[in-house]
């Protein structure tokens, strides 16, 4: 009987297995001993959409394309790198999850592991896509480049940028110029550190931006060209993922005028192990609302991270709980979930996101 179901079990194993090696798509070209191997990660997101007509770039299914096609579409990507291209996910980038970013994560760690590899480059929806920016600069140690990319038009549209965006990636994933400079996000020839680098438009092709810290370069003839010498953000840490399962979850409460003040204990009581505020200005919230947010701090030890609502600004300590200084909502919360899963205490985290 025991050996009949143990029998079955592996027979289980053994199917999903195989239904997971079906699903997972890859795309190499052709193997060329003389240039850089580059791994591509897709995502999904508008670089792999389709509409019905290609004149729409409004309406359309983001990742709808696989990484095969993404690389069939820019023929001259053979003479930059060799290319292997893994399908990780294929959807738009609002769906993505923590435990989704973290996987990636891990596997761009293993595979910049690896000696023959020079780059990596990840195609990603562009709506969330500085929050996986984010998420990676803060875990990938290394010195070789992992380039974020997307686009704002899809696949099917009259003057898609994927294709362009796509090739200026891997010639920038490619380039030895563009070691020890964190991870980087390039869309519209521009090349923007993750650390700073925000999606500023909902629809135009220059939507990228680090406002006050500028981009470090440009790609010109699939060539880049960097501004300055490699750098590391003011403010910037690493956190090992080696260790990490799971991510808690943290929370962004938005400030506005009459802000509901107990959403805040709603968030903790739905399971937010720290919270991050989108305050008005640098660091203001509602006087009744920071009632809330003392009596969170002092009865569950939670760590309540003041950012800012505002496209750019600096939120120092004028506030009850840790400034975010420069950094938007969405990368202060990534750098919290780091934080707490590292098992760092509050005081600690005020710590991490000081700027000396
Ligand atoms: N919402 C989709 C996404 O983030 C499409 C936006 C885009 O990629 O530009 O994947």
């Amino acid at each position: 009987m025991w050996g009949f179901i143990v029998t079955c079990g592996i027979f289980l194993v053994l199917l999903c297995q195989l239904r997971l090696l079906s699903k997972r798509k890859s795309k190499s070209t052709p193997y060329n001993a003389l240039l850089p191997n580059v791994t591509v990660f897709a995502m999904g997101g508008t670089i792999a959409g389709c509409a019905n007509s290609s004149l729409e770039i409004v309406n359309y299914i983001p990742g709808s394309v696989g990484i095969e096609k993404l690389i069939e579409a820019v023929p001259a990507i053979k003479a930059i790198a060799n290319i292997n291209g893994v399908q990780v996910t294929n959807m738009g980038s609002e769906n993505l999850t923590p435990a989704d970013v973290l996987k990636l994560a891990k596997l761009i760690l293993a595979e910049v592991a690896k000696p023959n590899v020079h780059g990596i480059v990840i195609t990603h929806g562009t709506d969330s896509l500085e929050e996986t920016a984010m998420f990676l600069d803060l875990t990938i140690s290394t010195a070789k480049p992992i380039v974020v990319v997307g686009a704002m038009r899809p696949s099917t549209a009259i003057g898609a940028d994927g294709p362009m965006n796509l090739l200026n990636a891997v010639a920038v994933a490619s380039s030895n110029q563009s070691m020890g400079r964190g991870t980087l996000v390039l869309l519209n020839d521009r090349i923007g550190s993750a650390f700073y680098t925000t999606k500023t438009n909902g629809n135009t092709l220059d939507t990228f931006k680090s406002y006050e810290a500028g981009s470090l370069g440009i790609v010109l003839n699939q060539k880049p060209f960097y501004f300055f010498s490699p750098a590391v953000p003011t403010g910037k840490v690493f956190f090992d993922i080696y260790n990490i399962k799971q991510l808690p979850r943290v929370d962004i409460l938005y400030g506005y005028q009459g802000l509901n003040p107990k959403l805040a204990e709603s968030a903790v009581h739905l399971g937010a192990k720290g919270l991050v505020l989108a305050a008005m200005g640098a660091t203001s919230w509602t006087d009744d609302g920071n009632e809330v947010i003392s009596s969170l701090i002092r009865e569950h030890n939670i760590p309540v991270v003041y950012s800012h609502r505002t496209a750019e600004g600096y939120s120092s300590n004028s506030c009850l709980g840790i400034p975010s200084y420069f950094l938007n909502p969405q990368k202060a919360r990534y750098m919290l979930m780091l934080a707490i899963s590292s098992g760092y205490s509050i005081r600690d985290i005020e710590g991490l996101f000081s700027i000396k």
